[in-house]
């Protein structure tokens, strides 16, 4: 069958390719070691669960609202003004079919072809693709190890065209997990005062940050830069919701609004009883929960950084926020180990997949060849032995 150019140019997901790799040689039977996953390895908490099924069965099981039930979108609207500052009304916020879904329907409510999108690299894998499936350009801004991957205003300015009509931001970071600090993020807020630049703020990450790190939400920075932002999030990354597929964005209303008519024909409303259950997540126990799971990623996140930097060759900012290590393994390429050449990330990947039996995820498909992403979403045990199984790799 003849299949379009739009699809023939989109990629798989890297990071979910890596991870069904590992899985897959779980499943045969191979003692895989695997850093590839970006979701959290603790279950969705119990009081979540309840509220799903105390839902499905009072009968939430028929359509709702194409942009999400009401009594959700009024949680939201709490949840942002009590956590981040920021007064939206229940009609600047759509839920969506997850973070990956936002992001998606806020670059084809708001971008044109041709329009110039700024991502600062190191980026998450689909940002690239969903600028480009709006019919809009990436732009790269590429940082230094030295910022800890962070772009400057300068970079940001430099980066400025007249065609630029989004920049998007993403901190905590995925990959590089790094945190812009609040006046890093006022630095860029003034660079854009004057343009018409949208900010696309993804702020899945932002109840997983550790040591001194301070999280604030790009639109709360100034009136302008509330003006101008989409704020994104989504339950997968904070309340271990990866497989519900709850997202959602708020911002001015007539962005909202665009989106809520796309949603009305692409997918209707994210799952009835989801929703519902959504409404208790962001309730009480929440805090509890999230804390457990912060104290954990903080504790292991330290000791791979550690971990990684005691390794010859590699090199590891310590993360402050979600639950990546990015380290630069540049030092090893152009060597060859057991035979295999390892001219950048992905042959960096491929052999110590096959020769170790270690799961990462390459550098390249987030803009970054001389890093490579491991998750610390998994024990300490298996972070201990795959970068056991790491060292002795690169000795060879
Ligand atoms: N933004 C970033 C930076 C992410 O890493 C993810 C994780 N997949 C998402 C958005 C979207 O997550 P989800 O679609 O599960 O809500
Ligand atoms: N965002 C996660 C990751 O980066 C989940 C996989 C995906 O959706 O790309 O690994």
């Amino acid at each position: 069958m003849k299949i379009s150019r739009r699809a023939q140019d989109v990629p798989p997901s890297a990071t979910i390719a890596v991870t069904a790799r590992a899985q897959e040689l779980k499943a045969q039977g191979v003692d895989v070691i695997g850093f590839g996953a970006g979701a959290p390895d603790f279950d969705t908490p119990d009081y979540i669960k309840d509220a799903a099924i105390a839902a499905l069965k009072a009968g939430k099981t028929k359509y709702t609202a194409a942009a999400g039930i009401i009594e959700l979108k009024t949680v939201i609207a709490q949840k942002l003004r009590r956590e981040n500052s920021l007064e939206y009304t229940p009609e600047q916020i759509i839920v969506n079919i997850g973070g990956k879904h936002s992001l998606y329907e806020a670059m084809q409510a708001v971008l044109d072809p041709g329009d110039e999108v700024i991502l600062p690299a190191p980026y998450w894998v689909t940002y690239p693709e969903a600028i480009k499936l709006a019919g809009a350009v990436p732009a790269i801004v590429q940082t230094d190890k030295a910022n800890s991957y962070k772009m400057t205003d300068q970079q940001l300015r430099n980066a400025i065209t007249d065609k630029t009509a989004m920049v998007v931001i993403n901190s905590p970071n995925n990959p590089g997990g790094f945190t812009y600090t609040p006046d890093e993020l006022s630095g860029l807020a003034k660079v854009l005062e004057g343009t018409n630049v949208i900010v696309l703020s993804d702020e899945i990450y932002e109840k997983l940050i550790y040591g001194n790190t301070k999280f604030v939400s790009f639109a709360s920075l100034s009136e302008d830069a509330y003006n101008r932002t989409l704020t994104l999030n989504g339950f997968s990354k904070a309340f271990s919701m990866t497989g519900w597929r709850l997202g959602y964005t708020a911002g001015p209303v007539e962005a909202i609004k665009a989106m809520g008519r796309l949603q009305s024909h692409m997918t209707s409303n994210p799952v009835t009883f989801g929703q519902y259950a959504a409404i208790e997540a962001l309730g009480e126990p929440a805090a509890e929960a999230i804390e457990n799971m912060r104290v954990e990623f903080e504790r292991r996140g330290k000791y791979m950084a550690d971990r990684l930097n005691s390794i010859k060759g590699v090199v590891c900012t310590e993360s402050t926020g979600a639950f990546y290590c990015f380290p630069d393994v540049s030092s090893h390429y152009g060597r060859t180990i057991n035979g295999a050449e390892i001219r950048g990330s992905m042959d960096f990947a491929k052999a110590l997949l096959e020769q170790a039996k270690v799961a990462l995820v390459p550098g390249l498909p987030f803009g970054c060849d001389n890093n490579v992403r491991l998750s610390f979403a998994c024990s300490l045990e298996q972070i201990t032995e795959g970068l056991h199984r790491i060292e002795e790799w690169l000795k060879q």
